[in-house]
């Protein structure tokens, strides 16, 4: 049997990478995962549950030429998939791709996208600004022939809230449901871990070398509206929706406070502007990930709202929180920048 490549994930400790590490373990490559120090308690426990899994850790950061160069190299990695944060780094992530031009062995690598076509989509400030670094490191990698697939894996499956980023760490509300604008524009859905699945693939098929993969599970393609009365149909009652309008979205994007602001303005393209269905898959780079694996299926967004119940009644057991007044259920989860 072919050996798997030897895969280097960079942010495995972070919201998107942890799918990553998961999945390049259960595929069953030589996973190895740069971590940052110092590490959180919180952090140091996700980082050895891979280890116990085989993942070899190597302490650095990506920032440093030198240092991915010589790792690159005395650890013979195939495949780069990177998921660090989107609102900073810029140059970090500039370095990386300079480290592995200059190795020139990496066989695929797959940038911190994981989110829209950044080249398509048009967000107003502050996330525009992001778009523009994403779009830069897409043409510095294709400048320096790195073999590549970016990942435009659209919305995580959760509910989508406008102003936290990790959104599937929360269960949707139990006290009023925000609508954005008519609640009518359509956004895909994708569970974490068929991101992280599906990315694994991808990086080691053929068919996606110098590709940009879009994810349009026709299963999971909801509007607000639908997802509203999914929820209510999950937990047996109606929910108050109230509508934030692309003006109030806008007025948020407009603070340029960081990231909730970028978060706004993502949530605006999304849901009033539709940036996720406004254009066909029909250019030669681009391919819809249904076409590549057309027997594969997506875990229903139903099944992601089923954990959120079984999250909710967990925490009622423990008496955690206030389930039905307007208190949010849990603490939203500290936020950087999405998509
Ligand atoms: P996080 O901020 O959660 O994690 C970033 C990770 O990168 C952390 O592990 C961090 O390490 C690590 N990191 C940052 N800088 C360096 C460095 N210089 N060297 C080594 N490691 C570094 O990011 P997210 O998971 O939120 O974002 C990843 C991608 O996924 C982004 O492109 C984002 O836009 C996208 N995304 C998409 C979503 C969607 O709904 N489609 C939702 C959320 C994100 P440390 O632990 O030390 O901080």
């Amino acid at each position: 049997m072919a050996t798997k490549g030897r895969v280097l994930i960079i942010g495995a400790t972070g919201f998107m990478g942890r799918f990553m590490a998961e999945a390049s373990l259960a595929a069953a490559h030589p996973t190895y995962l740069l971590v940052r120090q110092p590490l959180i308690p919180s952090k140091a426990a996700i980082v050895k549950t891979f280890q116990d899994k085989g993942a070899i850790v190597i302490q650095g950061v990506m920032n440093d030429k030198e240092f991915m160069q010589k790792i690159l190299k005395e650890y013979q990695i195939d495949i780069v998939i990177s998921t660090v944060g989107g609102a900073h780094g810029l140059l970090d992530r500039l370095t990386l791709v300079e480290a592995m031009k200059s190795v020139n062995t990496i066989k695929r690598f797959s940038p911190s996208e994981f989110g829209h076509d950044v080249d398509r989509a048009d967000p107003v400030e502050p996330g525009l600004a992001m778009y523009k670094e994403k779009r830069l490191v897409r043409r510095v990698i294709e400048e320096s022939g790195i073999p590549y697939t970016y990942i435009c894996c659209n919305s995580i499956a959760s509910w989508p809230y406008y102003n936290n980023c990790h959104p599937s760490q929360l269960p949707p509300p139990l006290d009023q449901m925000h609508i954005y604008g008519d609640g009518t524009v359509k956004a895909y859905f994708v569970d974490g871990f068929d991101i992280g699945k599906f990315t694994m693939k991808l990086v080691d098929d053929a068919r996606a070398l110098n590709k940009v993969v879009h994810f349009r599970p026709s299963s999971n393609y909801y509007s607000m509206n639908e997802l509203a009365s999914l929820w209510e149909n999950k937990v047996g009652r109606k929910i108050p929706r109230v509508t934030i309008s692309e003006d109030d979205l806008l007025a948020l994007a407009a603070e340029n406070c960081i990231p909730e602001s970028i978060v706004a303005s993502i949530t605006h393209d999304i849901f009033i502007k539709g940036c996720q269905v406004n254009y066909n898959i029909d250019g030669v780079h681009d391919i819809e990930i249904g076409t590549l694996y057309p027997d594969e299926t997506f875990r229903s967004l139903e099944d992601c709202f089923e954990d959120f119940v079984t999250m909710i009644v967990e925490k009622i057991h423990k008496g955690e929180n206030e389930v039905y007044g307007t208190k949010s259920l849990v603490e939203a989860v500290p936020i950087t920048a999405s998509c």
